[in-house]
């Protein structure tokens, strides 16, 4: 066998290709070795052995770097191109077994053994073939490199070995499987590993298709919006539409663009977006997104003012815009101070407690002032819903959102001093427990993550500088109390109202209604007749009130011609204000029987109370009105046990009780009143009135009584003493434990005062009743 096929042809070393046996092509040869071979196979029996170099990119391989199996093949033609290379046409006859190699110093020669097909022609390569098949007819479906008449000439084919090769030379594979097939010469093994081969590429060819299919998939997606988008537009252009929702949507982004939102907030409003996008713009939940979206952007997120933190400014600041409260301003800067050294605005809130028109709200905004943050008030007067600081529900309708949210909106930046008014004036109810939400406001450990129920997205409210006001402790919740450091606002002197009005109030007056220091001139007596006889508070707002329309009427009349200037004294007051509304001092001109003054304290500052008492014949009825409070009838009840005890001792008849009715009054009937500090002005005007000698009108008291006759202590002495110097009286009884409070009152008042510390009521009888020793 081996002798007959044994031969020796020349050889073509093949470079990144391979030929199969009975395969046609064309081959360009340029190597000059190969040139040579081919020349010898033309001179023989054009029989040459085509065999493929195992590395693409040698020049000149040596024997071990080709594949020892090859395929005999024809020179059919031959042709020499102009470059010097020469094309040949050459046909695969059959493989061959290269034996070895004859040494040729031109070209390379070898001898060879023919490898014929082991054909087992059995049913086996018959079903092999058809699998072979229909995985290749599945291969040409999916590559589609492969055209369809291919696959028609391949189902001709009836050798197996033939099919193997003409399936093998059609697919892309690598020259060393392209190699692996030609060395197989067991036709069956053969179409096996076709089948092997084919099953794999359309496996990878599969995955290709997905994949090409996703990123396909995707791109029609972009695109296909992007073609509506545009779609739309057009379609709104043609409707005269321009500023329909795609514009106003595109605005909205744009918005979103600068006003730099945190991600978190950009994702909610991008999908807000793209939900009021679709909707028609008539239906109402189109409104009420559009309103949520306008929330999310017109709050800050992030904007910040810089702190300046300067002490002496601060300090000139606030003396600039307030005369006097050195306490309070001292209180502040200390705050300030310590702010700077921790660096950091955190720490207890600042609750500014004091009665209406002290000026509370403007050093808050003074406070801002001096921080160069943001101010914003929300007023918390009446608030009985804990919807009112945290918001509605965006299923509500109508809902907004809460207080504080609305108050963010308004300061614009995350770290403004958020004045909380009137905190005292907070209520609850069934509606839930506004102070417990609140409480969340103010709580440095979870304002960071404050949640409105409307925005729905956690709120940081840690930078805000939260200050509240008050006009009392007593009412506001303990858990708010605790947090909070109390700055005290006593009401104003009159002394102090004089400097305020003149240095502060009718300046600003005047610069409100446009008024030039040479058009209206206010003296000093006119300022102190206002105080007396046209306001009656603790504070100045009725006094600025009242400021402001001298400086309307004074326009007026310099807009109308009437004067060029006008200056307001004493006597010109009541022309311009009208008559006066309140009576100055007591003016109790006499000394009266049956009644007597007391010192009240009331939320808004301190204020005198008269007290009458009338005995009338009866059978010991004990009549008490003028509203008054369970506290106050009891020390009603008390002062007049013990004047029974003692009534012998104090000039009265022991048996009052059984001929006499009695009836204790508080006139001002219409506002309540409470609270056991009256007991020793009570017992004052029954003993007056019950043994007939007057009580002295100059004289004011306050102090609660026992029914053994012993005074106790009261709170509130300051804006009491306030409160009787406002009124003209020249005497004060107290309580001796209150002697400490004398200090805090201010030394204006306090030199128009004598005090008179007690302890017992016999001592209060002695300094009240005139004649008394
Ligand atoms: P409150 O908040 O305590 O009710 P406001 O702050 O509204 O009082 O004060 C009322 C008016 O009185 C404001 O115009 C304020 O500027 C003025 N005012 C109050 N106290 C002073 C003061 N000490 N010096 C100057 N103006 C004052």
């Amino acid at each position: 066998m081996r002798d007959k096929n044994s031969r020796i042809i020349p050889l073509l070393p093949l470079r990144g290709l391979l030929v199969y046996p009975t395969m046609v092509l064309h081959l360009d040869v340029g190597r000059e070795k190969s040139v040579k071979a081919l020349e010898e196979a033309m001179v023989d029996d054009h029989m040459i052995l085509l065999a493929t170099q195992e590395e693409i990119h040698i020049d000149e391989p040596t024997e071990d770097q080709i594949y020892k199996v090859g395929t005999v093949a024809h020179v059919k033609q031959m042709l020499k191109l102009p470059n010097g290379t020469i094309r040949v046409l050459v046909e695969g006859i059959s493989r061959a077994k290269i034996d070895e190699f004859i040494p040729n110093a031109d070209f390379m020669k070898v001898r060879i053994s023919t490898l014929f097909d082991e054909d087992e022609q059995s049913s086996e390569s018959e079903a092999l073939m058809r699998a072979v098949l229909r995985q290749f007819e599945q291969y040409i479906k999916l590559s589609k490199k492969i055209t369809s008449e291919t696959l028609s000439t391949v189902t001709d084919i009836e050798e197996p070995g033939r099919l193997a090769d003409v399936i093998s030379s059609h697919l892309s594979l690598k020259i060393k499987d392209k190699q692996e097939i030609l060395e197989i010469t067991n036709v069956n093994k053969r179409l096996e590993k076709i089948l092997d081969i084919l099953s794999n590429e359309k496996e990878v060819l599969e995955l290709e298709r997905k994949i090409g299919q996703r990123v396909k998939k995707s791109m029609e997606k972009t695109q296909k919006e992007y073609y509506l988008r545009e779609q739309m537009k057009a379609i709104q252009k043609e409707l005269g539409d321009k500023e329909g929702k795609t514009g106003e949507v595109e605005a909205l982004r744009e918005q979103m663009e600068e006003s730099g939102v945190p991600d978190r907030i950009r994702q909610k409003i991008e999908k807000e977006l793209e939900r009021y996008e679709k909707m028609p713009a008539t239906s109402a939940e189109s409104g009420v997104i559009r309103t949520y979206i306008d929330w999310l952007l017109a709050l800050p997120w992030s904007k910040k003012t810089e702190d300046q933190i300067d002490i002496d400014q601060a300090q000139k600041i606030l003396d600039e815009d307030h005369y006097g409260l050195e306490k309070p301003k001292e209180r502040v800067l200390e705050y300030l101070a310590v702010q700077k050294l921790v660096n950091k605005i955190k720490g207890p809130i600042l609750c500014l407690v004091g009665p209406p028109g002290v000026g509370k709200t403007s050093l808050a905004r003074s406070i801002a002032n001096s921080l160069g943050r943001k101010f914003v008030r929300v007023s918390l007067g009446g608030v009985r819903d804990e919807a009112e600081i945290r918001g509605h529900r965006r299923t509500y309708v109508g809902a907004m959102p809460g207080r504080i949210m609305q108050g963010m909106k308004t300061a614009g930046t995350i770290n403004p001093v958020f004045l909380l008014d009137e905190i005292d004036k907070m209520a609850n109810d069934f509606r839930g427990d506004p102070a417990a939400a609140l409480l969340e406001v103010l709580d440095p450990e979870q304002n960071n993550t404050f949640s409105d129920h409307y925005i729905e997205e956690p709120y940081d409210l840690s930078n805000v500088m939260f200050v509240t006001t008050a006009n009392t402790t007593h009412t506001i919740p303990g858990p708010l109390l605790d947090r909070m450091e109390m700055i005290y606002i006593p009401g104003y002197t009159e002394v102090e109202k004089k400097h305020i009005s003149l240095n502060y109030l009718i300046p600003k007056q005047m610069k409100e209604h446009g008024l030039g220091k040479s058009q209206l001139q206010v003296n000093e007596d006119a300022v102190v007749k206002v105080i007396r006889r046209y306001t009656r508070e603790s504070g100045v707002r009725n006094l600025e009130r009242q400021m402001g329309t001298i400086c309307r009427k004074a326009a007026k009349m310099i807009v109308a011609g009437e004067k060029k200037k006008v200056m307001v004294t004493e006597n010109t007051l009541e022309s311009i204000l009208g008559n006066p509304k309140y009576r100055y001092g007591l003016a109790e001109t006499d000394h009266q029987v049956g009644v007597a003054t007391g010192l009240a304290w009331t939320s808004v500052g301190g204020d005198i109370l008269s007290i009458e008492v009338q005995v009338l014949p009866g059978k010991g009825k004990l009549t008490l009105t003028g509203k008054l409070g369970e506290v106050m009838k009891e020390s009603a009840q008390a002062a007049f046990s013990y004047i029974r005890s003692k009534a012998e001792s104090l000039g009265i008849d022991p048996q009052f009780h059984e001929k006499k009715d009695i009836h204790i009054h508080v006139p001002e009937g219409a506002i309540p009143k409470d609270g056991p500090s009256a007991g020793i002005t009570m017992a004052t005007a029954l003993v007056s009135a019950l043994s007939g000698k007057p009580v002295s009108n100059i004289v004011g008291m306050t102090g609660e009584v026992t029914l053994r006759g012993r005074v106790l202590p009261i709170g509130g002495l300051k804006e009491k003493s306030l409160a009787a110097h406002r009124a003209g009286l020249k005497t004060i009884i107290l309580p001796k434990d209150n002697e400490k409070d004398i200090d805090e009152i201010p030394e204006s008042v306090r030199k128009d005062l004598v005090f008179k510390p007690v302890d017992h009521m016999d001592q209060v009888l002695k300094f009240a009743i005139v004649g008394e020793k």
